[in-house]
């Protein structure tokens, strides 16, 4: 049997799952994971290695996770759909999960026309049957799912619940071609933990706000220092006006200071070091129509400018930007993350 290996990408419409189940196949948090649409604004790969066993091959899947398809109506939903299309661009698979809980409508026609007529396998992934009492209640959905879209297999799953994982894993390996390993045993994403801090703290603003400020807010990284005993890090929390600001630090900046621990505690986790956080908030009126200050959100257009400004020699390596199969070395501080680097 030989080493398989490709890319997958995730397609869906948001809050289908898609980030839970990159989680659940990679076995670690790469993909911040809430109820609100939209949590998912950069396409994130996660690197699942598949040992050999009961002579079954090996290999390397890197999974895509991909923002929710939706019609965009902001410069920063232009942008997430142009991830989605990219990382549909280089995939070897392409795996549409849906919500089983939903009634089928136009949007997931919406979701499946980004298909295209490109010659690759699609897998329909059901998700969420563990809300569904009733199996048999399945298969007439897995009809009207039929009549979308010629798909090679349909793979009921849970993502949550892990359940039908295996056997998925087992069906993607088999779709994928004789390979190389793209990502070295102990890497698991190729985001690196500085960006992977700054969705931690969104996450945490996610988790704490409601209405439109989830919408509204973005975060970015300033500065990242790996000290020898404490990492410094700087990040600013945007957000589009000065209502929203005054919420995000609360009375007596008791907001702010909650969404810092949580956020703290959990990026010490990730990264098995004990860390520093130091949270501003600011208003930046229509950020998310602004598409200069979307593209600059971008993590990996950050990470070629600070390749740039940093003197690399050896930007050539990786050019994210256009490759899109990512970039494979992603630079020194805060680093790709591998799992070793992960304490408890
Ligand atoms: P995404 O927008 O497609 O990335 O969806 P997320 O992974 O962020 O999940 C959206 C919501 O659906 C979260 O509240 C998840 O906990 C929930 N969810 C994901 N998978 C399952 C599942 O298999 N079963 C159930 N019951 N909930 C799920
Ligand atoms: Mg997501």
């Amino acid at each position: 049997m030989p080493f398989r290996s490709g890319f997958v990408a995730i397609l869906g419409r948001p809050n289908a799952g898609k980030s839970t189940l990159l989680n659940a196949l990679v076995g670690e948090k790469v993909a911040i994971i809430s109820p609100k649409p939209q949590t998912t604004r950069n396409r994130i790969q996660g690197v699942i290695h598949v040992p050999k066993r009961n002579g079954k091959g090996g290999g390397q899947i890197v999974l895509v996770d991909t923002p929710g398809v939706h019609k965009p109506d902001s410069s920063l939903g232009r942008k997430m759909m142009v991830e989605v299309r990219e990382a549909l661009e280089g995939c070897d698979l392409v795996l549409v999960i849906m919500d089983v809980a939903r009634k089928l409508d136009p949007r997931d026609q919406f979701a499946i026309d980004l298909l295209g007529r490109a010659d690759r396998k699609v897998f329909l992934i059901l998700n969420k049957v563990d809300l569904i009492r009733e199996k048999s209640k399945l298969l007439p959905l897995i009809e009207q799912y039929r009549q979308l879209y010629e798909f090679a297999e349909v793979i009921p799953i849970s993502a949550l619940k892990r359940q039908g994982l295996d056997t998925l894993l087992e069906m993607i390996i088999k779709a994928l071609p004789a390979g190389p390993a793209y990502f070295p045993e102990d890497q698991i994403t190729d985001l690196p933990a500085r960006f992977m801090a700054a969705e931690i703290i969104r996450e945490q603003v996610l988790v704490n706000t409601s209405e439109e400020i989830p919408y509204a807010t973005t975060v970015i990284v300033d500065s990242y220092d790996e000290g020898e005993r404490l990492t410094h890090i700087g990040a600013t929390i945007y957000c589009e006006r000065d209502g929203q600001k005054g919420i995000l630090v609360g009375k007596g900046g008791l907001m702010l200071k909650k969404i810092g621990t949580a956020a703290r505690i959990e990026i010490e986790r990730m990264l098995g070091a004990k860390v520093f956080l130091e949270l501003f908030v600011k208003a930046e009126r229509g950020w998310r129509d602004s598409r200069q200050f979307v593209e600059q959100l971008d993590w990996r257009r950050q990470l070629e400018q600070r390749m740039f400004e940093q003197g690399s020699d050896n930007p050539g390596s990786d050019n994210p930007a256009s490759d899109n199969r990512g970039s494979k070395n992603p630079g020194s501080t805060g680093g790709a993350r591998h799992r070793h680097s992960i304490k408890g």
